[in-house]
């Protein structure tokens, strides 16, 4: 029923996780109503996306130059760094603006079932970075590592993982930290599950 030109815009569309066939009619005609010049800039965006957006050298986050903006601010502690799955997963945290140190971006988890070893993820990359040089005794700038995976259990198993071998290359001398699991605001117990109360009880805090 459509013209081709948008017919194809809205199939595309209709790919973006989300986005049903109706939906994507919407956006495709929203686009069409955009101002030429709004449209022109978006098309140019969308053009060199793959090309511009490079991972950063030290915590692979994205960005368009060798290091990222977080890595770049010197107002962040560079000595504190919280490991994460994904890039979104480091927007959480900056979105709610409760972490200022840096990031490493481990670009998934160790997961046997999708054939995902730690060769896979930037595991090496991290070791490489909390000991410098691979110098012996261990020395580092590095003052704690703050493991951030999810709480599932390939999230779990690469946690232990990373903790292992960070605990091997720094001799034990290293601050390794997991985030504290347990209930969501206005959960209720009576509905948690096993798991949720059971890591809700290891982490409880100091009142
Ligand atoms: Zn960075």
């Amino acid at each position: 029923m459509l013209p081709n030109n948008l017919k194809n815009i809205s199939l595309f569309l209709e790919r973006l996780p989300g986005i049903g066939e109706k939906t994507a009619n919407r956006l495709a005609f929203f686009l069409l109503n955009l101002p030429d010049e709004d449209l022109k800039e978006f098309a140019e965006n969308v053009a060199t996306l793959k090309l511009k957006t490079k991972f950063c050298k030290k915590c692979f986050n994205f960005t368009e130059d060798e290091t990222c903006e977080i890595c770049n601010d010197q107002k962040r502690v560079q000595s504190v760094i919280c490991v994460v799955e994904t890039v979104l997963d480091l927007l959480s945290f900056e979105q709610g603006r409760i972490y200022n140190g840096v990031y490493h971006v481990l670009h998934g988890k160790i997961d046997p079932l999708n054939r995902m070893g730690p060769e896979d993820i930037k595991i090496k990359q991290l070791l490489d970075r909390t000991v410098e040089n691979g110098l012996k005794p261990f020395r580092t700038k590095i003052k704690e590592i703050i493991l951030a995976t999810n709480p599932d259990m390939e999230g779990e198993a690469t946690a232990m993982y990373i903790k292992n071998k960070l605990k091997t290359i720094t001799n034990n001398e290293l601050r390794i930290t997991r985030l504290a699991y347990g209930l969501p605001m206005g959960a209720n117990l009576e509905y948690a599950d096993y798991m949720t109360l059971k890591k809700a009880i290891e982490g409880r805090n100091k009142f």
